[in-house]
This record gives C-alpha cells, structure tokens and sequence, in this order.
C-alpha cells in the first residue's frame, strides 16, 4: 500500500512530446504555496515539482493567484528580471548583482533539489531556472494529452502492484513522514525477492540534500537489483542523444541515492537539518493511522524517521546492479525500446557537482549551446528567455558586421 499522490504533469527537460517520469506526476503541495517568513520551509512553488511523494488531500487551487511576486514565490529581487524584450543587458547586469549577494538556494528558500530538476538541467539549465524565477509562466507540456495519457500509464503501472491510499497531512513533518513510510513500506516487499514501484529516496549528495522518485525496482532472473525507469514518449522513436543524456543522469542519480541509502550512510542530523524538520513533531492522526495500518508505532516525526535509518541499516539490500530505461508509446502504450545505462560513481559526481555549482552560487545559469537552439522551440520561456535574446542579437550584429565589410 502507498499513500496516494496527487497527479499532474509538469514541466519535461525533454520537451512536450515527452513525459519524462514518475516524478513528474506529483506535485508537492509544499511547493506550490506562497512563503512566509514564519512558514517557510525552503520549497519554491515556481515548479510543479516532481519529488512530492507524500500523501495529500489537496483543495483548492494549486498555485495560489496572487499580486506580488515575493508571494508568488518570486524573489522581490528577481520580479523584475527578464520584464521585458530589449531589456537584455539590463536583465544580465541585474542577474549578476542578484547572484552575487545570495546563492540560487537561498534565493529560491530551498532545502533540496528534486532529481528530476537536477537532470532538467542536462537539458537546459536555464530553463529550470525560469522554472522557479517565473512561476506564473504557463508550461506548454502540462496539459497536453501526451502528458495525460503518460501519467495515466504510469499510475496503472504503480496500481499494479500495490494500492493507493490517501492520507491526510497536517503539517510539513506529516508529508515527510508519509514519504519515509512509503519507503520504509517497501523495504520488506524487496527483501522479499518481490517488485516495487514509487520508491522514494533522498540524502546528501555533494553536499546537497536530493529527493526523487524511482520508477521500479525488480530482480532479474539472475539475482541483480534492477532499476526500471519509464520514459512515455509521444512519438514511436527512441529519444536523441540530448534527451537520452539527461535520462541516464536521472537513473545514475537515483542509483546514487538508493545505494547510500541501503548502505546506511543517510544521516539523521543531514536530514532534519538540510529539511528544517522538527523531529519532536507529534504526527497528525492521519499519518498516524496510516502508520499504525503498516503495523508501525510511531507517534513523532523523529520515530518514524528513526525507525527508516534502522530499517535501512539493518536492511541487508543489496545495492542496485543494473539500470535500465524502458521507452513506451503514450498512445498506445507499446514498448519502443529499452536501454542499458553504464554506470561511474566518479564521472556522475563529477556532472552532479558541475550542475550544483550554479545552485550553490558559484557560477551563473546557462541556456543552450548554439547548436541545440532548437530546444528553444518547444521551451515555455523562449519569449522570455535573456539568453536567447542575446544570442539572437550577437547573430543580428554579427550578420550586419559581415554586410558592411
Ligand atoms: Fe533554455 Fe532556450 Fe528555453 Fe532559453 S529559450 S530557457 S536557452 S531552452
């Protein structure tokens, strides 16, 4: 049994056509409500995020209309970037100011990065950026059909081997707390030799603490831990290298995790400090129930938490040894194709710092290189996007330079 999610599609690095994974069929709702200084609690509602796993009863709007960008979930000091075309420099000359005072964590007040965002950067960097500075930009993909009939395959998938409950949770260590149980609920499904779909997993990496979502977990009939990750795709063609290589980062991030994980090395104090939770929390009676259906007696936050790092230690799991991308067809569900991910700890820690070192404030975002503009196409930001407008200008001047010569 895992609690439920409420699903919707949300942005994909890969573009329209494309729905990317699990993950992007869950909203947190932490996400998507406006910050207050005494209620923060690090999340942006910019994106409709992809590592909410934990159950919800959600009403009411989603993304809460509102005047004021602070409220919004913009930064004061960003309202104002990218406000309009021509203003290119300008919004450059600002970004740069910005970036210099506060790194994009604490800009954006976030505790943790989604996998998923982390991999949206191997598409497009700025694009995920856009994703948290103009939230009220809408998102091409979301409500198309492809993504629709993507989330569906994906929830039939999840339904097959186990049920979804709703709970409802009363504060923000209610919703981690529901997202440990999932997890710590199909810890025993795996030791057991037996499927698990929508496993959450987290921790520290590089110094930045990751949530995600993996597709499924199985073991093969020689005894290796496989990863499974779906990848539904509108047209009936294995993705291009630009996609494929963002969804091999996913799978090698979550293979990072998971193997921490099993290896005991998620910390109580990274967790509760990186999530600013508080472990004496009592849980809400929802979570409780839930809990106590599993057969768990907790009553805290910090019960459930501790009794997920003994499980975990104690678990015996073996670390993953395959990883693997199916690619169906979102309209007819048909099998595309599937491909082996290769796997190196040094070279996917190496791409993991390169692509924190933005959200830690050491560098600005980038857009695309000049040969993959063609991303541009299909990007919900391209009317406002600073670096393609530059791009486009250095072009212009470019062309008109070579004419007068
Ligand atoms: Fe990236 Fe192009 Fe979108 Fe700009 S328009 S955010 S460079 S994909």
């Amino acid at each position: 049994m895992s609690c439920s999610q409420e699903q919707t599609a949300t942005r994909d690095p890969g573009g329209a056509e494309e729905i990317s994974d699990s993950e992007f069929l869950d909203i947190e709702l932490e996400n998507l409500q406006p910050e207050t200084p005494e209620s923060c609690d690090g999340l942006s509602p910019a994106l409709g995020n992809d590592c909410g796993t934990e159950s919800e009863t959600v009403e009411g709007p989603l993304i809460p209309k509102t005047d004021s960008a602070e409220e919004a979930g913009t930064p004061p000091e960003l309202a104002g970037v990218s406000a309009g075309a021509g203003e290119g420099s300008t919004v450059l000359l600002r970004r740069k100011r910005v970036l210099a005072e506060r790194s994009p964590l604490e800009r954006f007040r976030l505790r943790y990065l989604c996998v998923t965002d982390v991999c949206g950067q191997a598409w497009c960097e700025l694009q995920v950026v856009y994703g948290f500075e103009l939230p009220h930009v809408p998102k091409r993909e979301e409500e198309s059909p492809e993504v629709k009939a993507g989330a569906s395959i994906h929830l039939a998938r999840e339904l097959e081997v186990h049920d979804v409950v709703s709970v409802s949770a009363q504060s923000r260590e209610d919703r981690w707390a529901l997202k440990i149980l999932n997890m710590l609920s199909m810890l025993p499904i795996l030791q057991a030799g037996r499927r698990v779909r929508e496993l959450p997993v987290f921790g520290m990496l590089e110094g930045v603490f990751l949530v995600g979502v993996i597709d499924e977990l199985h073991y093969s009939h020689k005894g290796e831990l496989v990863l499974s990750e779906l990848k539904t795709r509108g047209p009936r063609s294995l993705p291009g290298r630009a996609q494929e290589r963002s969804h091999h980062f996913q799978v090698r991030l979550y293979k990072l995790l998971f193997d921490s994980m099993v290896r005991g090395l998620l910390e109580r104090d990274a967790f509760v400090q990186s999530l600013n939770l508080r472990p004496e929390q009592p849980l809400g009676s929802g979570v409780m129930e839930h809990a106590q259906k599993l057969g768990l007696h907790v009553h805290t936050f910090g019960g459930v938490l501790e009794l997920a790092l003994m499980n975990l230690s104690y678990s015996e799991l073996p670390a993953i040894d395959v990883l693997k991308i199916e690619y169906c067809h979102q309209g007819s569900s048909d099998a595309i194709g599937t491909r082996e991910v290769s796997f190196d700890e040094a070279g996917v820690r190496a791409e993991l710092r390169n692509h924190l070192s933005y959200w830690i404030g050491q560098r600005e975002p980038r857009g695309v290189d000049i040969e993959e503009a063609w991303k541009c196409r299909s990007c919900s930001f391209e009317e406002h996007c600073e670096w393609r407008r530059e791009r486009a200008e250095n072009a212009t001047a470019s062309n008109q330079t070579k004419r007068f010569k």
